[in-house]
C-alpha cells in the first residue's frame, strides 16, 4: 500500500486494531463489543487525543452550559459543550439534560489545556469535543442522589435499588463479586475436575436445623420445601458416582433477617468423595489463594487451626477474631464485645486491612438442644461423621463424641462450614433415630442410598454473600447483593411477599385467616 493511502486509513483502521488486539490479551473484557459506543465514559487517555469517539453514559452533572460530566460503570468523563452557531443544537440539548439523562456524545478527544487537567480522573488529561449528541432518555428528579458521599435512608435504597445499583461502590462489589465466582469456578472446574451441577429448589422439608420456607402444591396439605442448602442433594450424587461437584448454590432460610443474614442467601456448595478432612481444607485454602481479588492483597495459606474448646477457652467464641494481638483469656473475663471498646479506647489493635483466616474443629457431635435439656440437636447437621477416635463413644455417651466438622472463619465471622459425611445407612440411622429422635421416614431415599455402595464423602460451603462483604469490607451483605431484601425479610422495590386473590389460593386448597390489621390493609 502506498505511504499516503496508508497514512489515510490508518487513523480510522486504529480503533478496530485496538479492538483487535484488546481480545489478544487474555482477561481483558472488551467492553465495546457488539455496541455503538467506541469507548466507556472511563477509558479515554491522552493516547486516544485525536479520535472520534462515541461515549453513552448518564449525566452526572453540567457546568454553566460548558462542560458536561458523563459517568458510565467504569468511570467519568468531561465533555465540552461546543459554543459556536453551528452547534447551536447540541449546545441547547447538553445544556439543558437534566442530571441521570441517558446520553450519546460523538466528539473528538482533545487534550485538556494546560492547568485544566485533573490528576484526581483518571480520564483527566483529555476531554471530548462534542460534534453530535443525542438524548436517549430524560431523567426526572432523582429521590435521592446517588453521590457516594451523600447519605441516604437504608429503606429509600432499597425502594429504587436500581438507582443505588449506578453508584459506583455497589457496581465495584458487584463486579468483584461476579470475578471471584469466576476464578472460583475456574479453579474447581477447569483446574481440578469439578462438575457444575444445578440440583433443585423445589424439595421437601429436612429434619433438624433452620426452618424452611414452604411451597403450597395442588396436591391438598401437600407442601414443597424451599432447601436451606443442597445437603441432601451432594450426597446423592456422591452416591450416583460425580465424585467432584461444586454449585453456586441459592439457598432459603426463614430465620427472619439480620444484618448479616437474608432469607435468601448464596452458597459455593462442594462436595467429594473419597477425601478427609485435610483434604477439603487444602481444597478451600487454594480456591480462596486462586480467586482472591488482587486489589485486596494476597492470603496466605495453610490456614491456621483451633480446636472448638480453645476457641471457647481463649476468646468465649466459637468464631475467634484473631486479628486481635490477645486473647480473650488475657483479658480478664472480657469478650468480644468488650474487646471492641478497648480498641475504640486505643488499648488493643486490630489490623483493619488484613484478613484472618482460621479453621475450628473438634466440634461435639451434638449440643444440648437448650441449656441443661437432655434432648440433643446436631451441632452442624445430622449428617455429619463422627472423630474416628470418638465413635465409640456414639452408643454409650453421644455428648463426648467429636465430629469430622470444620468451620471456616474469617475475621471472627464464620465464612463457610462442612463436614466428612456419614456413609455407612445403618450410622445415619442409629444417629437419626436413637440420638436425635427424628423420623427417620423422611430421609427414606437418603439412607436407602447408603445402602447401595456409597462412597466415603465430604464437603463444605462457603458464605458467598458474607465472603464478599468482607472482601470490600462492606457493612452488610445487602451491600453485595443486586436486589436484597429488607431486615424484615421484604422486597421493597418490587413489594414482596404481596397479596394475592382467593381465587388464586383455591387450587391450592388454602384459606388464609385474615388478622383484623391485615384485612383493612386489604380492603383499603
Ligand atoms: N450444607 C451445609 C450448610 O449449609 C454445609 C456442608 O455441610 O457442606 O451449612
Amino acid at each position: 500500500m502506498a505511504l499516503p493511502r496508508l497514512l489515510r486509513v490508518l487513523p480510522r483502521a486504529l480503533p478496530a486494531l485496538a479492538r483487535a488486539l484488546h481480545r489478544a490479551v487474555p482477561g481483558v473484557p472488551d467492553f465495546n463489543s457488539f455496541v455503538t459506543r467506541t469507548n466507556t465514559c472511563g477509558e479515554l487517555r491522552s493516547a486516544h487525543v485525536g479520535q472520534e469517539v462515541t461515549l453513552y453514559g448518564w449525566v452526572q452533572y453540567q457546568r454553566q452550559g460548558l462542560f458536561l460530566i458523563l459517568r458510565d460503570f467504569q468511570g467519568l468523563t468531561q465533555i465540552v459543550i461546543p459554543q459556536d452557531e453551528a452547534h447551536s443544537h447540541v449546545k441547547k440539548l447538553l445544556s439543558s439534560a437534566p442530571v441521570e439523562s441517558v446520553v450519546r456524545v460523538t466528539g473528538i478527544v482533545s487534550p485538556r489545556p494546560p492547568g485544566q487537567e485533573n490528576p484526581k480522573m483518571p480520564t483527566g488529561d483529555i476531554e471530548v469535543k462534542a460534534e453530535t449528541a443525542e438524548i436517549l432518555n430524560s431523567s426526572k428528579k432523582l429521590p435521592f442522589e446517588l453521590k457516594d458521599f451523600v447519605k441516604k435512608s437504608e429503606a429509600l435504597r432499597m425502594q429504587y435499588r436500581y438507582l443505588d445499583l449506578r453508584s459506583f461502590p455497589l457496581q465495584h462489589n458487584l463486579r468483584l463479586r461476579s470475578q471471584v465466582v469466576m476464578r472460583m469456578r475456574e479453579f474447581l472446574c477447569n483446574l481440578h475436575g469439578f462438575v457444575d451441577v444445578e440440583t433443585p429448589t423445589l424439595f421437601k422439608r429436612t429434619p433438624g436445623g433452620a426452618k424452611e420456607f414452604l411451597v403450597p402444591s395442588r396436591e391438598a396439605g401437600k407442601f414443597y420445601s424451599l432447601p436451606q442448602s443442597p445437603q441432601q442433594f451432594k450426597q446423592l450424587l456422591m452416591v450416583g458416582g460425580l465424585d467432584r461437584y461444586f454449585q453456586v448454590a441459592r439457598c432459603y432460610r426463614d430465620e427472619g433477617s439480620r444484618p448479616d443474614r437474608q432469607p435468601e442467601f448464596t452458597q459455593i456448595d462442594i462436595e467429594m468423595s473419597f477425601v478427609d478432612q485435610a483434604g477439603i481444607q487444602r481444597l478451600i485454602e487454594g480456591l480462596l489463594q486462586y480467586s482472591w481479588p488482587e486489589e485486596r492483597g494476597s492470603i496466605t495459606a495453610p490456614f491456621p487451626s483451633m480446636t472448638y474448646e480453645e476457641a471457647l477457652a481463649d476468646y468465649g467464641t466459637d468464631k475467634p477474631d484473631t486479628r486481635f494481638g490477645m486473647k480473650c483469656s488475657a483479658l480478664g473475663s472480657l469478650r468480644l464485645g468488650s474487646a471492641d471498646l478497648l480498641e475504640a479506647a486505643g488499648l488493643v489493635l486490630r489490623d483493619p486491612a488484613a484478613f484472618h483466616f482460621l479453621w475450628v474443629v473438634d466440634f461435639p457431635l451434638f449440643l444440648p438442644k437448650e441449656e441443661n435439656s437432655t434432648e440433643l440437636e446436631s451441632a452442624h447437621h445430622p449428617f455429619t461423621a463422627p472423630h474416628p477416635s470418638d465413635a465409640h463413644l456414639l452408643y454409650s455417651d453421644p455428648t463426648k463424641v467429636r465430629s469430622q466438622h470444620y468451620d471456616l472463619v474469617l475475621n471472627g465471622c464464620e465464612v463457610g462450614g462442612g463436614s466428612i459425611r456419614i456413609h455407612s445407612a445403618e450410622l445415619q440411622r442409629f444417629v437419626l433415630e436413637k440420638v436425635l429422635k427424628e423420623d427417620s421416614e423422611v430421609l427414606s431415599h437418603l439412607l436407602q442410598a447408603l445402602e447401595f455402595g456409597a462412597p466415603p464423602h465430604g464437603g463444605i460451603a462457603l458464605g458467598l454473600d458474607r465472603l464478599i462483604s468482607l472482601i470490600v469490607d462492606a457493612p452488610s451483605i445487602r451491600d453485595v447483593i443486586a436486589f436484597p431484601k429488607s431486615f424484615r425479610g421484604r422486597d421493597l422495590m418490587g413489594n414482596a411477599p404481596d397479596y394475592v386473590t382467593p381465587e388464586e389460593l383455591e387450587p391450592y386448597h388454602i384459606q388464609v385467616s385474615w388478622p383484623l390489621e391485615e384485612k383493612e390493609a386489604k380492603q383499603n
